[in-house]
């Protein structure tokens, strides 16, 4: 069942009638400013998604979560199993983001951004909206009997949601398993990869039925980002208001009284099903669709534009709109602690980790006139390519290590023995000596050296 835009419930979200059951919003198409920039943001953002997969940087998928193999690939950047604390940072920063966005422009991320509203609004809705007819047209069909005509509508309409949903789910897992080894996967007999074939079915299955289906239902009852809204957001933050001293009480177009002319548009195209009028609610993702509707409204009755507009409610009490207030500030002040923390971390991260570590079993052996220190080497190779440990030497000493040379595959991590020997003289009046390590290892052909200390423990002399 859908429902008639004059006839909005003030006890209940619209989207469910009296006994709990879904309404079906129909919302009407809209032209305006917003709805132009709103099309080539998302077109922007698909194009975004349905590309990156393909792209390549140096020498990897741009962006890669290979789960199978337990590493991410980041712009040129392999992190490991091992790296798993670093992603702290990219959570962190994309949680603190979001509530600095929030605190300063409202639920933009809900209107512009996010994936439901981006396909449900550029893709599922102008499907239906050429299959069905516009918001009338779908509200008389969903109501009608069952006819020849309804279902071919109804069959030709889901076999395109599907087709679409199953494009989407795909180019979702080529970022999980690489877009390449996705086509050849796609081609094989689903046997082959079965596992892999069930997780793309599923997730189509989803999105038909979110995308197709349940649509502002998820946002209304199940989305958390929307559940904090009220604490997220201040009086400084913007949103989608309605300026109620200008357009109240509600008249007609030339009557010299409030500018609102009771034309319901706003509600029609409202793909929440609210009436923005009657104040801020939970259900607005600020989608700016009632803004262009009830522009047109006003340049129609030659009234001022913007009755319904970005504002906050210190910006209604007079206050310029400020972006960098306290609030703002203490965000971005964590914000940037943390991005600078993070992209310190990667300068400074190398294509290889290692440990020197002393051995418990046997640490020191006296050997005639030398002493010998046995530790073990924890190497791990952070690089996209193999590595191979050729030699470990000792300044003023040598190094026997029965194990070299060794090859570490990318992200492998390797326990190797080595023993450290220098001559018993060198210690004179100490315990302890210093001196210095060096690791030998080759990479794509090149030799490099790794200069490191180690503290070896013998006898006075
Ligand atoms: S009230 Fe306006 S901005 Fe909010 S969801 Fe409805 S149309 Fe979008
Ligand atoms: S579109 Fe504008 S004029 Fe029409 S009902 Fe909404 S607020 Fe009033």
């Amino acid at each position: 069942m859908s429902i008639n835009p004059k006839d909005l419930p003030t006890e209940r979200p619209s989207s469910f009638n009296e006994k709990g059951k879904r309404n079906f919003i129909h919302p009407a198409v809209v032209k305006g400013t917003f709805r132009k920039y709103r099309n080539i943001f998302y077109l922007f953002l698909i194009l975004i998604f349905l590309v990156v997969p393909w792209t390549q940087y140096g020498g990897e998928q741009t962006i890669l979560l290979d789960l199978s193999h337990r590493r991410f690939v980041f712009f040129g950047h392999t992190f490991w199993a091992h790296d798993g604390p670093l992603i702290f940072f990219p959570l962190t920063l994309a949680a603190v983001g979001l509530l600095w966005v929030t605190s300063v422009w409202g639920r933009v991320w809900c209107g512009w951004a996010c994936p439901q509203t981006v396909f449900i609004d550029s893709l599922f809705r102008r499907v239906e909206g050429w299959i069905e007819g516009d918001h009338i047209k779908r509200r008389a069909l969903e109501s009608a009997p069952w006819t020849m005509s309804k279902f071919g509508k109804k069959v030709l309409k889901w076999g395109i949601f599907f087709v679409m949903s199953a494009h989407i789910a795909h180019s979702f897992t080529a970022y999980f398993v690489g877009a390449k080894e996705l086509v050849w996967i796609t081609l094989a007999s689903p046997t082959e990869n079965l596992d892999l074939f069930i997780f793309v079915q599923f997730i189509t299955l989803v999105l038909l039925f979110d995308f197709g289906w349940f649509r502002e239902q998820f946002c209304i009852i199940m989305c958390p980002y929307g559940r904090f809204q009220s604490v997220l957001m201040g009086r400084e933050s913007l949103a989608v208001l309605y300026d109620e001293k200008r357009g109240e009480p509600r008249r007609g177009v030339d009557d010299g009284s409030g500018d609102c002319v009771d034309c319901y548009r706003c509600v029609q195209v409202c793909p929440t099903g609210i009436d923005i009028r009657r104040g801020v609610q939970l259900e607005c993702i600020a989608c700016t669709a009632c803004i262009d509707a009830c522009n047109d409204v006003m340049k129609k009755t030659k009234k001022a534009p913007n009755l319904i507009r970005y504002a906050s409610v210190s910006k209604e009490e007079g206050k310029k709109f400020n972006p960098f207030n306290l609030r703002s500030m203490a965000y971005l002040t964590v914000l940037g602690i943390l991005f600078s923390t993070f992209t310190f971390i990667l300068m400074n991260r190398k294509e290889y980790d290692f440990k020197i570590i002393r051995a418990v079993d046997s640490p020191t052996v006296f050997v005639q006139d030398q002493v010998s220190n046995h530790f073990y080497l924890n190497f791990t190779n952070q690089s996209q390519k193999p590595i191979v440990l050729t030699e470990i030497k000792l300044e003023d000493g040598s190094v026997v290590s029965p194990e070299l040379p060794k090859e570490l595959q990318p992200g492998d991590r390797n326990k190797i023995h080595f023993f450290a020997k220098v001559k018993k003289g060198l210690f004179k009046d100490q315990y302890k000596l210093k001196k210095k390590l060096f690791i030998d290892y080759q990479k794509g052909g090149v030799t490099y050296k790794i200069e490191s200390e180690v503290s070896l423990l013998g006898a006075k002399n």
